[in-house]
């Protein structure tokens, strides 16, 4: 897809594989004046709201808009389509409509929403949720990345008013309808031979931060029996996640910090990332309670302290169904699926009536390199979002 290519390159990351994308660093500034410039040439006109998400705007901003995007940040080493696909989608739809001589009785615009990995701050869907008052912003603002840069000193130097950060009811009243097209992550779709599907639910998820804490001492000279070493009950909470997720459940520790973090070294503490998801609140909370519970006792054994914190949950978010049904009433019988994967649809769908679209991924990948839509597919999904928007905003 030709306007994802003008993308490759921007925030390459050698060290890890494909894209480290975080918000307000020099490549999502640089993906923001893309989009911003994209959208000018189209005649959108480009605001920044106050917490950082970007609007451009096909006719006079709300009330009553249809509004479609995604995000333009990624986690570390990321793949090139999750969020920048939705973006380039919701431009390519524009342009497709345009084609057709189609002019909005709704007001129609493309967002491209902040942080929406939390690959910097930790909670994901910052931008959503600052707008929409799911997070407080005292806490957002103190939300710290790993070399302890602030969000408000991050957003200020982005060119943001910290004090102004926070909900926005205006911006929200105005959005009557929001699909975000979205690339496909699990690999449900090419077995089905289907390039294009129908979002109905995401699963309850959030993510939980252990932190163990020991004695740092000399990996040489510290007698093994003398050691408080969190580095023993960090590695058990790993092995927990592993035996808590039963069933259609998923629990992973992805990211596990020690400090100092030295060879010779035992580690004084260690940070551990718990992220879990279930297809119901009371099993994801259920797989969390025993990780915990492991931990504890891990630490206990051990002679370490721990300390658990809840970054972010999520409950179930179901889309809402009357525009399902109208997005199956132009797509006809495409597969409906439910979504491991947090959004800020999901945010959004709290709020307003949403959905998404996901594009084939034929290798299941996601949050990786290996992540993929072919053209073909990446076209149907541009099809099918600019059939929904004709439908919702003609
Ligand atoms: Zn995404």
């Amino acid at each position: 897809m030709s306007l994802l290519r003008d993308l490759e390159g921007v925030g390459a990351d050698r060290f890890r594989g494909g894209y480290s994308r975080h918000v307000f660093t020099d490549p999502e500034l640089q993906l923001r004046a893309w989009f911003t410039e994209q959208a000018q040439r189209r005649g959108l006109d480009v605001e920044q709201d106050r917490n950082g998400n970007l609007w451009a705007w096909w006719g006079t901003p709300g009330p009553d808009a249809v509004v479609t995007g995604s995000h333009l940040d990624s986690v570390p080493g990321g793949g090139a389509f999750d969020g920048p696909l939705g973006v380039v989608s919701a431009l390519a739809a524009v342009d497709e409509l345009r084609a057709t001589g189609f002019r909005p009785r709704r007001p129609l615009a493309v967002v491209v929403f902040a942080e929406e990995e939390g690959g910097r701050f930790g909670v994901a869907c910052l931008g959503s949720r600052l707008l929409t008052g799911a997070i407080a912003p005292e806490r957002a603002l103190k939300l710290t990345d790993p070399d302890g840069v602030t969000f408000g000193e991050a957003a200020a130097r982005a060119g943001l008013e910290p004090e102004r950060i926070g909900p926005d009811p205006d911006a929200v009243s105005r959005i009557g309808a929001f699909v975000e097209l979205h690339v496909e992550q699990g690999k449900a779709l090419e077995p089905l031979g289907r390039p294009v599907a129908i979002g109905s639910t995401i699963d309850p998820h959030g993510r939980w931060r252990l932190t163990f804490v020991g004695r740092g001492d000399h990996a040489g000279t510290a007698a093994m029996a003398d050691r408080r070493d969190p580095m023993l009950p960090a590695a058990r909470t790993v092995l927990a996640a592993r035996s808590a997720a039963k069933a259609g459940t998923r629990a992973t520790v992805g990211r596990l910090i020690p400090v100092p973090g030295g060879t010779n070294v035992v580690a004084s503490r260690v940070d551990v990332w718990l992220d879990a998801r279930s297809a119901s609140e009371p099993g994801t909370r259920e797989a969390v309670d025993e990780v915990i519970a492991a931990a504890q006792q891990a630490a206990a054994d051990e002679g370490c302290e721990v300390e658990v914190r809840e970054e972010s949950f999520s409950g179930e978010v179901a889309f809402d169904p009357g525009l399902r049904d109208r997005f199956r009433g132009v797509l006809g019988d495409v597969p409906v699926l439910p979504t491991g994967a947090g959004h800020d649809a999901g945010v959004l769908a709290a709020h307003v009536p949403t959905g998404m679209l996901y594009v084939r991924n034929p290798t299941g990948v996601s949050h990786a390199p290996e992540e993929f839509a072919t053209d073909e597919d990446c076209a149907a999904g541009v099809r099918a979002l600019a059939a929904v928007l004709e439908e919702l905003a003609g």
